[in-house]
C-alpha cells in the first residue's frame, strides 16, 4: 500500500503496521461489541509526525481514529474499517512538572496512573481518578472529558486542562500550552476539543492543573434506609467538612449485595446486608488527627440523629482498599451477569429515585426477568446501571436502551454523563439534545473537519433515527 510505505518512510517501518499485523487492542473495544479492520496502524513519536500523518491521510480522505487505552465503553476508539488507527503510545513523556505554577505538561499517550503517581511523588495531586486509571491515557481522558470518583470536589477533566496542543484535520498544529488559569482572549477552542471523542482534533500534549497533595484521607462505608437520607448525609458532609468531601459513591442495596457476595470469602463483607442504600464516602485534608476526629464525630452524630443507620470507617490502607473494592473490583460480581448492558446517565440528584423506579418499571414491562443494578458518582448526579437478562442480541440491547433512556428523558437528564456518545449512544443523542443543539454541533464539526476525516462514524455521524 502506497500510503503505508510513505508513512513508514516518515516515522520508521517498525511504527507502521498493516492488515493482520495490527493487534486486537487497536481493533476491538473493551466491551468487545465493536470490531474493525483498519488498514494501517501508526505510532508517531512527535507532534510534528502526527501532523505529517494527518496531512497524508487527509490527501486520501482516509479516516483517522486516535486510540488511547481503549477503555472507553461506547465504542468511540474503534477505527473505521480500512481506515487509519493512530496510537500515541510512544508519546508518553511527562514533559515538565512546575510546582510553582502547579502544572504538569504531559504527552497525550501517557497513562493516567503514571501521571497521578509522578505528581504524588512531587507532593502534588492530579485529582482525576477512575477505575481504568492503569490503562486510560491522558489523550483519552481529555477526548472523553472523563469524570470519575472525585468530580464532586475537583470537577471533570475539563476543569483540569489549562493548556492544550492538538493537530487539526488538515494537519495544522494548534498550540496553547500555557499555564494561565484565566484567559478570556476570545473563543476558548480547547474546550471544543475536550470531550469531542477525537472528532475535532488529535490532542498531542496538555498542561494540567495540579493541586497540593492532601496529607490525610478518611474513607467510610455508610448505610441509610432511604435515598433522601443519603442526600441529607451528602449535604451535611459538604457543609461540616468544609470542602474536604471528595467522593460520594452511592450504591443501591442489590448492587452492594451482588458485588460483596461475589468477593466472598477472599474479602469479608464490610457491612451487613439489609440497608436500603450504601455509600462510599471519602474526605481528604491536611491535618490527619483533626480530620479523622471530625470525620468520626460527624458520622457518629448522623447515626445518633437517625439519618444514617451504620458506618464503617477504614482504619488502615487495607481497609480503605476493601471498601473501594466494592466499587472498583466489579469483575467477580459482573461475570455471572454476562452478557449485560451498562449505562452512564446523569440528572438532577433529586430525580434519581424517580428515574430508578421508572427505568425499573420500563424494563420489567418488556423483560420481567431483567436484573438492574444502580450505583454511581451520585454526588455529581451521575448514575450507572447494569442491566442483564442473561441474553443479549441487538433487539434486546435496543429494548434495554429504550427503557433506560426513556426514563432519563422523562426526568430531563442526559444519556451520557461521562463516557461519551461513541457508537452505542448515538441513536439516542437526539433524545436529550434539541434539534438546534444538534445543528450547532454539526456546524462546528463541518467547519473544523470539513472532509469528515477525524473519527467518522462516531458521535453525530453514528446517529440513526433512535
Ligand atoms: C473499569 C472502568 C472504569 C471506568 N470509570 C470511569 C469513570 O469513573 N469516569 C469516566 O469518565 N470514565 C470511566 N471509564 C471510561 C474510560 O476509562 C474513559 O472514557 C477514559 O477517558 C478513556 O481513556 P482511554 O485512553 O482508554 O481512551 P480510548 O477509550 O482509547 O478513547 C476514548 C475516546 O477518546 C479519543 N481519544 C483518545 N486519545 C485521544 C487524543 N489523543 N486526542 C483526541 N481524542 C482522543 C478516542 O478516539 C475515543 O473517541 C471507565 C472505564 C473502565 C473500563
Amino acid at each position: 500500500m502506497e500510503l503505508a510505505a510513505t508513512l513508514a518512510a516518515l516515522i520508521g517501518e517498525r511504527h507502521v503496521l498493516t492488515g493482520d499485523a495490527i493487534g486486537e487492542h487497536y481493533r476491538i473495544d473493551i466491551t468487545r461489541k465493536y470490531k474493525s479492520h483498519p488498514a494501517i496502524l501508526v505510532k508517531p513519536a512527535t507532534t510534528a509526525e502526527v501532523s505529517e500523518i494527518v496531512k497524508l491521510a487527509a490527501e486520501e480522505a482516509m479516516p483517522i481514529t486516535v486510540i488511547g487505552g481503549q477503555t472507553g465503553t461506547v465504542g468511540s476508539a474503534v477505527p473505521a474499517n480500512g481506515g487509519l488507527a493512530l496510537s500515541l503510545e510512544r508519546m508518553n513523556s511527562i514533559v515538565e512538572i512546575d510546582l510553582l505554577s502547579m502544572t504538569m505538561t504531559i504527552e497525550a499517550g501517557c497513562i493516567l496512573q503514571t501521571v497521578q503517581e509522578t505528581a504524588e511523588a512531587q507532593g502534588a495531586l492530579l485529582p482525576l481518578d477512575l477505575g481504568a486509571r492503569g490503562s486510560a491515557t491522558i489523550g483519552g481522558v481529555i477526548g472523553t472529558n472523563a469524570g470519575g470518583n472525585r468530580v464532586l470536589r475537583w470537577g471533570m477533566m475539563r476543569d483540569m486542562v489549562i493548556g492544550l496542543e492538538a493537530v487539526l484535520a488538515d494537519g495544522t498544529i494548534v498550540s496553547s500550552l500555557t499555564k494561565m488559569l484565566k484567559d478570556n482572549a476570545g473563543y476558548n477552542w480547547k474546550h471544543l476539543l475536550i470531550g469531542s471523542e477525537g472528532t475535532l482534533g488529535i490532542v498531542t500534549r496538555a498542561v494540567l492543573r495540579l493541586r497540593p497533595l492532601p496529607s490525610s484521607r478518611q474513607t467510610a462505608l455508610i448505610a441509610t434506609e432511604t435515598f433522601e437520607q443519603a442526600i441529607t448525609v451528602l449535604r451535611h458532609l459538604e457543609v461540616v467538612l468544609s470542602g474536604r468531601l471528595s467522593s460520594f459513591e452511592l450504591m443501591w442495596s442489590n448492587f452492594f449485595a451482588t458485588m460483596t457476595e461475589a468477593q466472598l470469602p477472599q474479602r469479608p463483607r464490610p457491612m451487613a446486608l439489609g440497608h436500603g442504600f450504601y455509600v462510599i464516602v471519602e474526605a481528604m485534608g491536611g491535618d490527619a488527627d483533626y480530620d479523622l476526629a471530625q470525620f468520626e464525630r460527624t458520622l457518629m452524630r448522623l447515626i445518633e440523629e437517625g439519618v444514617m443507620q451504620d458506618a464503617v470507617i477504614a482504619q488502615s490502607e487495607r481497609e480503605r482498599e476493601a471498601i473501594w473494592a466494592i466499587r472498583e473490583d466489579m469483575t467477580p460480581g459482573l461475570t455471572p451477569l454476562r452478557p449485560f448492558a451498562s449505562y452512564d446517565v446523569s440528572m438532577g440528584i433529586g430525580y434519581m429515585p424517580v428515574f430508578a423506579a421508572q427505568a425499573g418499571q420500563n424494563l420489567a414491562q418488556a423483560y420481567p426477568a431483567a436484573k438492574i443494578l444502580f450505583y454511581g458518582h451520585a454526588g455529581d448526579g451521575n448514575l450507572h446501571a447494569i442491566v442483564s437478562t442473561g441474553q443479549m442480541n441487538p433487539e434486546i440491547q435496543h429494548g434495554f436502551d429504550t427503557a433506560i433512556f426513556n426514563a432519563v428523558r422523562d426526568v430531563g437528564g442526559s444519556i451520557a454523563a461521562e463516557h461519551g456518545i461513541g457508537v452505542s449512544r448515538a441513536p439516542f443523542l437526539s433524545w436529550t439534545r434539541s434539534p438546534a443543539e444538534l445543528a450547532l454541533m454539526r456546524s462546528l464539526k463541518n467547519a473544523i473537519d470539513p472532509k469528515n476525516i477525524l473519527n467518522p462514524g462516531k458521535l453525530l455521524d453514528a446517529m440513526g433515527n433512535g
